[in-house]
């Protein structure tokens, strides 16, 4: 008896048909990271709970909520890993790289979250992030953000930046004693959520999209107001830097990061192309990361871009799915043909020219009907007759007319009408 089992719920295959999307955005941010200096870094999927209940928070929904975590057999508790600044920190730390300076790294891969499956919401979705250590200076985030605008507009999306500075350890914990006092003194009008979060995590309660807690949100003390001096400074230095970099934004006193980590600079990337979802990135300042996570003190900045929802607004742009198709599908037309498409097949694939053929050979007409479902650009059949005569007809698969070739030369000539 056969069983059909399906993939986990809110764990997504990509198939051959859209991945060409995905290496699409993947091959423009290696260009764009390398033209600003970011080096790319691979870390396990998997790595100890402690690192994320230490470096991304016990009390945010990420790790209270969020993750999955298991026993492995006599070892630690471990988690799959929910975001990648924390894993890359740890390998920044073990492997002693902070000796070497300032360090600009990126990374590419998997994350678990097991969140609620919606449009744009995965439990096993894709982010590519970038983390540069080392840099206080505000103008390493602003040349960061441009980076992302940079690798959009490269690939044709525009999305809208929110920008905001969420304080630091000076002035931030004078502000959440106000907000909480605030928000408990609403609390009859605030959801069950919101209410939770007074105690756990106020700040959060900010980016509250319940229509009725808007009004007391609208209302909540800002901490933009009650920045300190360093971080007042360090906010303007950011805007400054933007404005010189011709990188529009709108201030948006009320963002704040998932995160417990985030200082100072704080912003995301959305897009109306989205829907509910619409954050396609986010990141920001995370001064004393490094040092909880046992390196010296050291200060970071990065970003995390959501995969599959540039994907979805690549694809609400109608933009083609970019594939590299066979320029030429080679058909046999009787024993000797099957021998010399073979032959051919490995000359063409030598000198570069992507072509194909069907190995179950057969019929002629099976054999046309799979050079157009592989998409071929040209067909070329070849029996006795055409090795005989050194010449086959190359049949153009759009127009479907046919024009005289050289076998010989047909690499040269493929590569040319099929670049
Ligand atoms: P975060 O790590 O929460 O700051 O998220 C950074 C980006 O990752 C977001 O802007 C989204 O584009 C993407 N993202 C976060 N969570 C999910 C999820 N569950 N499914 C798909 N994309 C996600």
């Amino acid at each position: 008896m056969s069983i059909k089992i399906n993939a986990v719920k809110g764990m997504n295959d990509v198939l051959p048909g859209a991945v060409g999307r995905w290496q699409e955005l993947e091959a423009v941010a290696r260009e764009v990271f390398a033209l600003y200096g970011y080096r790319e870094v691979r870390t396990p999927v998997v790595e100890p709970h402690a690192l994320y209940a230490r470096g991304v928070g016990e009390q945010t929904d990420i790790v209270g909520k969020e993750m999955y975590v298991f026993e492995d057999k006599g070892e630690d508790r471990l988690a799959l890993r929910p975001e990648g600044t924390a894993g890359t920190i740890r390998a920044f730390i073990e492997h002693g790289a902070y000796v070497d300076g300032p360090q600009k790294w990126f990374y590419m891969g998997p994350m678990f979250r097991r969140e609620r499956p919606q449009k744009g919401r995965y439990r096993q979705f894709h982010q590519i992030g970038v983390e540069a250590f080392g840099i206080a200076e505000p103008a390493i985030d602003a040349e960061q953000i441009a980076m992302v605008q940079d690798w959009l507009s490269r690939l044709g999306v525009s999305a809208a930046l929110q920008l905001n500075s969420v304080g630091d350890p000076a002035c931030r914990p004078a502000y959440l004693a106000d907000l909480r006092g605030y928000l408990e003194g609403h609390a009859g009008t605030l959801c069950g959520d919101c209410r939770e979060r007074t105690q756990k995590n106020p700040l959060r309660v900010l980016d509250c999209k319940v229509p009725g807690c808007q009004p007391v949100l609208q209302g909540a003390p800002r901490l933009l107001e009650r920045l300190c001096q360093p971080c007042r400074e360090h906010f303007a230095a950011v805007r400054a830097g933007l404005d010189a970099l011709g990188v529009a934004y709108r201030v948006e006193p009320r963002l704040v990061r998932g995160l417990d980590y985030y200082v100072r600079t704080a912003y995301e990337f959305t897009s109306d192309a989205l829907g509910a979802q619409s954050a396609v990135a986010g990141g920001g300042r995370y001064d004393g990361l490094v040092e909880t996570l046992g390196g010296p003190p050291t200060p970071g900045v990065g970003f995390a871009l959501g995969v599959e929802r540039l994907a979805l607004i690549l694809e609400a742009l109608g933009r083609p799915i970019p594939a590299r198709r066979a320029a030429v599908f080679l058909i046999s037309a009787d024993a000797e043909g099957a021998a010399a498409v073979l032959r051919l097949s490995s000359e063409l694939r030598k000198a570069g020219v992507a072509c194909d053929l069907d190995a179950r050979g057969g019929k002629l007409a099976r054999q046309f009907k799979q050079a157009e479902r592989v998409g071929a650009r040209f067909a070329l059949v070849l029996g006795g007759q055409e090795l005989a005569a050194g010449e086959g007809k190359l049949k153009d698969m759009v127009t479907r007319t046919e024009t005289p070739v050289r076998l010989s030369g047909l690499a040269a000539r493929l590569r040319e009408v099929a670049p």
